[in-house]
């Protein structure tokens, strides 16, 4: 870790003090946020922040409002079915944190009498909970001490002490870096003003710097090197993956499948594909054989590999799930297989 003594920010205890003087101030409304003298409700903040991962704030409301409209209580999420929730949660992507969502409320029904333990180190326990998430319910649902560090709060620590460590390698000094200006007292607070500063002020691009509360005391706005931080390490670029989505049609419905529990979008409905590789595999992997026609070519980007579907279409019978296709909206389509039906049906089978 590179901290000179000219870039030391001021004291400590004066971070916390001038941030939770600003959220008080300042702190977002947010749906599944308290308000000022309410108590949090562990389950909406829990529900929150496994939605919050890799998703926006913008995004993520509409889900929480129906998620919670539908299952107000942890029981009743636990007492849902497995394919109702992964139908709601699609289109917020990353499939394994719904999968994990109903595990972690079948546990905490099951195992906890419907309450969510109290302890980082309980929670942590829990399915889908790492360390960021354990930490950030600890802090906000219960008031406990810790060390809350998501993407916002790396940024804004980076800049505060002008970390020249490369993410993610810095990770673990990021982390004692935020430690070490997590205050005793209201740390779930701290938390949430420490992702408020992150998306509304200092911000990935032109952070604003003038009227951010830490500015004195802010090492990359001393030297005018904000952007420059969090320092990350060059990317490699992402494989390539080629597939076929197959869109067979039969008086009015499409054949869908749902697949398999294990693997990448588990569970979720789809339509048939093959097997996704380096070299395009054409037409292996069809449901049946027919004159397939193109329409089209579909992307999108998961966490190891992007992956590039041509689309094909035709009429013919298979075994499988016949789906209305006026209704396909509510098959609960992943977004790469929303976007391979919406190319479909722009060619006549
Ligand atoms: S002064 Fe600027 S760079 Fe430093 S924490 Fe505030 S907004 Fe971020």
């Amino acid at each position: 870790m590179t901290l000179s003594k000219a870039e030391t920010p001021f004291p400590q205890g004066q971070v916390s003090a001038a941030l939770l003087a600003w959220y008080d101030r300042n702190a977002r409304r947010l749906p599944w946020r308290a308000g000022p003298d309410e108590a949090a409700d562990p389950y909406r903040v829990w529900l929150s922040e496994i939605m919050l991962q890799q998703t926006t704030v913008a995004a993520v409301k509409p889900y929480f409002a129906a998620f919670t409209t539908r299952w107000p209580t942890v029981e009743a999420l636990a007492a849902a079915e497995e394919s109702a929730v992964m139908a709601a949660w699609a289109g917020l992507g990353y499939y394994a944190r719904a999968r994990n969502l109903i595990a972690c409320a079948r546990v905490v029904a099951a195992d906890h009498g419907g309450h969510f333990p109290d302890e980082e180190a309980a929670l942590r326990a829990l399915p889908g909970l790492g360390r960021y998430t354990a930490a950030a319910v600890a802090a906000i649902a219960f008031g406990r001490r810790a060390v809350v560090v998501d993407a916002n709060v790396e940024r804004v620590v980076a800049r505060l002490f002008a970390l020249s460590d490369p993410l993610p390698g810095a990770r673990d000094s990021l982390y004692a870096l935020a430690d070490s200006i997590t205050p005793d007292m209201r740390a779930g607070d701290f938390a949430q003003a420490m992702m408020d500063l992150g998306a509304t002020i200092c911000t990935p691009r032109n952070p604003a710097c003038a009227i951010c509360p830490l500015r004195d005391g802010c090492a990359a706005a001393r030297t005018g090197t904000t952007e420059a931080f969090p320092v990350k390490a060059a990317k490699k670029a992402k494989p390539v993956r080629r597939g076929t989505a197959f869109w067979l049609e039969r008086d009015g419905t499409v054949l869908l499948v749902r697949r398999p529990a294990k693997g990448l979008l588990g569970g979720m409905m789809a339509l048939p594909t093959g097997e996704w590789t380096a070299a395009d595999p054409g037409l292996a992997g069809a449901p049946t054989e027919a004159q397939w026609r193109p329409a089209g070519t579909v992307s999108h980007i998961f966490t190891h590999f992007a992956l590039e579907l041509a689309v094909v279409v035709a009429r013919g019978d298979a075994e499988g799930i016949w789906w209305p296709i006026e209704r396909i909206e509510q098959a609960g389509l992943p977004t790469i297989f929303a976007k391979a039906a919406a190319s479909a049906q722009s060619v006549d089978p």
